[in-house]
């Protein structure tokens, strides 16, 4: 036995060697007998009123109520019992309780009452089965009949008695049936479950309570009752489980998921109540006619077995049936596992019984509709039934694993703290990396995970299904095998990229899109050679919104080309503006996404811009990234055609792929751009090699070099000893409006400042 259950064993058996103490020693005087027994009980009323407040103290969430209520029965019970062991000791001979006593005793009943009546609400998902109602029934009818015709009827017929007495004896009886009826019913719902302690202290508790309440009032009638005895006993031992359901609260750590096959409860839990009753009922009634057996009741009593015996037979035989259904609607067939439909059931159902808190986890295994469409549906299924043997094989005991869709698993387990879900995250992933093999190819699995809490960050089931998608999605953003923890942040984030995006459809049409120029420098003069158009929103609400925020979006939601097609036409537009001022013709560099890039229409949408602003291909040139080029088949076709018409192409943000040089070879492009991070590595101290290799090579290869993201003049003057001619960034200019870009290309024109 281990300590936290050592306490309440110890006490009980200090309770029954102080109840044979005090009966035995103080025989002779009554009312010290009845001060030290009622004291036993005001001690064991303390502390399990004590156990119950520290639990309400510890709990956060919605069963709160519940245990208020009890904590107000069993403090209502102490305060009856200490007004009577004052009575007691300023009169000295009261030996029956006050009837202020029997009222506080009276209220107690009815805070069980209230207690109870939420616990069951809270519980009542599955009260709707018509079963457990009618099996309740039943047992509440026989509980009824027996109670009325042995205890009630009789107590209405004796005299002698105090009316007050025989109405709270009434009170009682009802009271205590109301209790009985739903810690039945509770029975039913939770199955008497092991795991489940403190809800089994409960029953045990109350159910002793309204023993000893039956006790009571058959003594009462028959005359024997004396207190401090064997009722005494009952209601003391009762209290102290009623605290114990408290006290054995915490020691349910352990996940309480119910097996999917314990909502249908086998034969014979089920029907030991009501048929037992209805058993004990007939015997009742022979007994009350003597047991005065003819051929009649003695054949109602066997027709009546026979009628048990087949609705036991037909109703183990439904069952099975139903547990089969039950099965097939709650099991993914492919997995084995609980699917969606069984995720929620069971999850909401350990919610409801237990006050426990959960992690969620929710594991997406990537590219299965795509193995799917490529390889056959046979092949994507045994893929998810590889990851779920993966998967089953990782994972304790206490953890639950469903199929949550297609390509998602969902895990639930006890709360975990940050480092656990670390480790079981990198165990995840782990299991996932070995390559699954078909017939012909080795396929990666990847994976991204999504996890919130309950109910630290999600209060319900509902927002659990939201929280651990949204950090799933933003997993991804992320790249493979990383996971996200959902909070707060990420639901503001969700909201704002949402709102953009409404927004954004209309952006152009509100006139909120503008593009800004940011110039590039020939480094060897310091003359200014051409600019990069740059996309700005400024959106009524957020303000400024960075290209960086708001392209991916237009590109998942497919408003890119438009856009991209609004800013080419700007650009072009300006550019040819610019010359028609009079300025020396320069050459603008618009952005193009990959998503463009792949657009059928896209040259002769670039042709039709260019025809619509007459502006001449040659101040025109493309940024595009590597990604672009690394799909090289369909890439080098649409850029061949771009080229064709005489417009430029540069690879932006070089060196973050990793293009090969054969690759770079074969395309015809006119710049590369060397991307930021590499220029913010350039200082005297370290002159980048990386920097070098890049120059070098597109030297080599007779490419203009660009470097962007200049911001002192040191990274300048590195950049332009080892060959570099073309700078941007900061140094010069930050990205300007059109009319601020017009004022600049006059000043730039006057001074022509360099600084080389
Ligand atoms: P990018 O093409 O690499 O553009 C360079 C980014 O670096 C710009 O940010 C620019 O303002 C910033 N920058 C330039 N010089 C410096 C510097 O010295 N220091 C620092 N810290 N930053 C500098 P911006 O304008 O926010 O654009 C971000 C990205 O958004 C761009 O990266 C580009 O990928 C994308 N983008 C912008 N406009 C468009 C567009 O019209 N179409 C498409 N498809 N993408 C665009
Ligand atoms: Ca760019
Ligand atoms: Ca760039």
């Amino acid at each position: 036995m281990n300590s936290v259950t050592k306490w309440p064993f110890l006490i009980l058996i200090g309770i029954s060697v102080m109840f044979w103490y005090g009966n035995m020693v103080y025989e002779g005087s009554e009312w010290i007998r009845l001060t030290f027994l009622n004291t036993i009980q005001l001690i064991i009323g303390i502390v399990s009123t004590f156990w119950i407040l520290r639990l309400l103290r510890s709990l956060s969430t919605s069963l709160k109520l519940f245990w208020l209520f009890l904590s107000m029965g069993t403090g209502l019970s102490f305060i009856g019992t200490l007004v009577w062991i004052i009575n007691l000791t300023i009169t000295k001979q009261a030996f029956e309780a006050p009837p202020l006593s029997y009222f506080l005793w009276a209220l107690c009943y009815i805070c069980y009452f209230i207690a109870l009546l939420y616990r069951l609400r809270r519980a009542s998902i599955q009260f709707a089965n018509m079963t457990y109602f009618f099996n309740t029934m039943i047992y509440m009818i026989a509980a009824i009949s027996i109670s009325y015709y042995y205890l009630l009827y009789p107590l209405y017929r004796i005299e002698e008695h105090s009316l007050g007495k025989i109405t709270y004896t009434v009170i009682f009886q009802i009271a205590d049936l109301g209790i009985l009826f739903f810690i039945i019913t509770l029975f039913y719902l939770i199955q008497f479950n092991k795991k489940n302690k403190s809800l089994n202290y409960l029953i045990i508790g109350l159910f002793l309570q309204i023993l000893g309440d039956m006790l009571f009032a058959q003594m009462m009638i028959s005359e024997n009752y004396q207190s401090g005895k064997v009722v005494d006993f009952v209601w003391t031992i009762a209290l102290l489980f009623i605290g114990c359901s408290a006290y054995f609260y915490k020691d349910e750590s352990k996940l309480t998921i119910e097996p999917r096959t314990a909502f249908f409860p086998t034969l014979k839990k089920e029907f030991l109540f009501p048929y037992l009753s209805i058993l004990v009922l007939s015997i009742l009634m022979m007994e009350s006619y003597d047991w005065s057996l003819n051929a009649l009741s003695f054949g109602w009593i066997m027709i009546f077995l026979l009628i048990i015996v087949r609705q036991g037979i037909t109703t183990s035989k439904n069952n099975r049936l139903v547990l089969k259904l039950n099965e097939i609607a709650y099991t993914d067939m492919l997995t084995k596992l609980g699917n969606r439909a069984a995720f929620f059931k069971e999850t909401q159902y350990a919610m409801d019984m237990s006050q426990q808190d959960f992690t969620f986890i929710l594991l997406q295994v990537e590219r299965v509709k795509m193995f799917n469409d490529v390889f056959g549906h046979q092949t994507g299924e045994k893929l998810i039934k590889e990851v779920s043997n993966r998967l089953k094989h990782t994972i304790d005991m206490n953890v639950k694993l469903y199929r949550f869709s297609e390509d998602e698993f969902m895990i639930v387990t006890p709360h975990k703290s940050i480092a656990d879900i670390l480790l079981l995250n990198e165990s995840i992933f782990n299991v996932l990396q070995p390559t699954f093999k078909t017939s012909d190819f080795e396929l990666n699995i990847i994976g991204h995970i999504g996890i919130t809490h309950y109910p630290k960050q999600s209060i319900s089931l509902e927002k659990v299904q939201q929280h651990t998608a949204e950090a799933l999605y933003q997993a991804k953003q992320y790249g493979n095998y990383s996971f996200v923890i959902y909070n707060n942040e990420i639901e503001s984030n969700l909201l704002r990229k949402l709102e953009m995006e409404s927004h954004l459809k209309n952006a152009i049409n509100n006139n909120q899109l503008s593009v800004y120029y940011q110039p590039k420098i020939d480094l060897t003069s310091g003359c200014l050679v051409g600019m990069e158009a740059l996309l700005r929103w400024e959106h009524p609400k957020f303000g400024w919104i960075s290209p960086a925020e708001f392209i991916p979006l237009a590109e998942e939601t497919g408003l890119i080309n438009e856009i991209g097609e609004w800013v080419l036409y700007t650009a072009a537009q300006h550019n040819k503006q610019l010359q028609r001022i009079g300025f020396k013709p320069l050459l603008v560099s618009v952005n193009v996404s990959a998503l463009q890039f792949q657009n059928p229409h896209f040259c002769s949408m670039v042709g039709e811009v260019l025809a619509k602003t007459k502006l001449d291909p040659e101040w025109l040139e493309l940024e595009i990234t590597e990604s672009i080029v690394q799909n090289i088949k369909e890439s080098f076709n649409i850029m061949q055609q771009i080229k064709s018409m005489g417009i430029k192409i540069s690879i932006d943000d070089f060196g973050t792929g990793y293009s090969s040089l054969n690759v770079l070879e074969q395309l015809p492009i006119d710049t590369l751009k060397i991307d930021k991070s590499f220029i913010d590595r350039v200082s005297y101290n370290n002159p980048s090699p990386m920097v070098k290799t890049i120059i070098e090579l597109a030297l080599n290869l007779e490419l203009n070099v660009v470097a962007e993201g200049i911001e002192t003049v040191e990274q300048k003057e590195i950049l332009y000893r080892n060959g570099c001619m073309i700078g941007q960034g900061y140094l010069f200019s930050r990205p300007v409006d059109y009319y601020t870009f017009v004022d600049f290309l006059t000043s730039y024109a006057q001074s022509n400042v360099t600084s080389s």
